[in-house]
């Protein structure tokens, strides 16, 4: 058997309704992208949302429109890819690494440790699919007056007390990569319930074009547009948008899917001592963006050994979530210890969880690593 770490669902909805909407002329950004706003507004319960090109230049964006520029600070955590941090450096600030508690995401006591007259924003991840406290976070802004900014790269379809991911604050960026739940190849979208950021994300995303391209098509009258701000050509396509149309309303479907191979997992693993498992503390739902196993001190084999001896068995594995601050790209960039995040980062394996994925290979994924641990 050859199991992938993760594989995206599409199936001929998606391919149809591609076809369609390339079939009428219209491909790029226009009333496939906005009807796919609309319903993704809809489904997190915020007021607008934008599509964009990917979810780092969704982030880059939120950064714009939160003020955030040279000099100023964000504290975001390490253990993320590293787009997370990358958004930071694009407006010329600096990206102050906080460290992460057992569930991956921002330890807010550390985070507090790390706010100085400097901090204009907190960067929150949603790691893998599992809420931060978001509730927290947006009290100590607001008691900070510092802007929340949420990466939701992997959270599409998560919820948090009672709401989804999207409802909670204003510049909430997702990714539609193939990695994540749902996918457009590639794409992003920003939620938002405020209008002001709701407008100046629209005139970002486009050149900062004060008349854009579809309206000016519809009109029986000649625009001739201004351009009103240095802008960036981050759109969606219409092709792309179609795609999303179509998963986003499997999207629940394939949550409740994966949650219930998750389960699986808990059940076959749980009684292991020296494995730590996905937490889902009260109030907190994940889409189970990946199901990340940590290894304890007491585990009787290196997570590499375990990786190896899972692929030997063609079984394809992940290291846990990546650790920014190691990376080349930042070598000499801050001063933060972060052996946590760095602890998380190297003992972690993320282990094969996809839609659909048959009861024979759950089955050999767990017989598989019941068998490995034994060695
Ligand atoms: C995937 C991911 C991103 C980047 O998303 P793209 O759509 O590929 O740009 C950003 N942040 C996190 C946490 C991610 O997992």
């Amino acid at each position: 058997m050859k199991i992938p770490v993760a594989k995206p669902y599409l199936d001929k909805e998606e391919a149809q309704y591609a076809y369609d909407t390339i079939l009428t002329g219209w491909v790029t950004q226009g009333p496939k992208v906005t009807e796919f706003e609309e319903k993704f507004a809809t489904y997190v319960g915020s007021k607008y949302a934008v599509a964009v090109s990917n979810c780092t230049t969704g982030l880059h964006l939120a950064m714009i429109a939160a003020g955030v520029q040279e000099g100023d600070e964000v504290i975001c955590p390490s253990l993320s890819y590293i787009a997370t941090a990358n958004c930071i450096r694009y407006v010329g600030a600096k990206a102050i690494f906080a460290e992460v508690n057992e569930e991956y995401n921002l330890d807010i006591e550390d985070v507090k440790k790390k706010i100085t007259p400097k901090t204009k924003a907190i960067l929150v991840v949603h790691q893998i699919g599992m809420p931060a406290d978001i509730e927290a976070f947006r009290n100590l802004c607001k008691e900070k007056n510092i802007i929340l900014i949420e990466d939701a790269a992997c959270a599409a379809g998560s919820a948090y007390k009672g709401h989804k991911i999207g409802y909670h604050s204003d510049l909430v960026c997702f990714s539609f990569h193939p990695r994540k739940v749902i996918t457009t190849g590639d794409g992003g979208i920003i939620t938002t319930s405020r209008a002001d950021f709701y407008e100046r994300l629209k005139l970002l995303r486009q050149h900062g074009m004060a008349v854009n391209d579809r309206v000016r098509h519809e009109s029986t009258k000649v625009i001739i547009t201004d351009h009103l701000e240095l802008g960036y050509n981050y759109r969606m396509t219409d092709i792309q948008a179609a795609v999303g149309i179509k998963q986003l309303e499997k999207l629940d479907w394939i949550v409740e899917e994966r949650r219930k191979i998750a389960l699986q997992y808990h059940e076959a693993f749980k009684d292991i001592d020296f494995f730590r498992l996905p937490i889902e503390r009260e109030g907190y739902f994940s889409n189970y963006q990946s199901y990340s196993i940590y290894l304890k001190e007491n585990s009787p084999i290196s997570r590499d050994d375990m990786m190896q001896k899972l692929l030997d068995m063609g079984i394809a594995t992940r290291s846990g979530v990546m650790t920014s601050h190691r990376e080349t790209a930042y070598i000499g960039y801050s001063e933060e210890k972060l052996p946590i995040s760095e602890d998380l980062c190297d003992q972690s394996i993320i282990i094969p969880l996809y839609v659909p994925m048959s009861q024979e290979e759950i089955n050999y994924v767990i017989e598989s690593i019941k068998t490995v641990i034994k060695l």
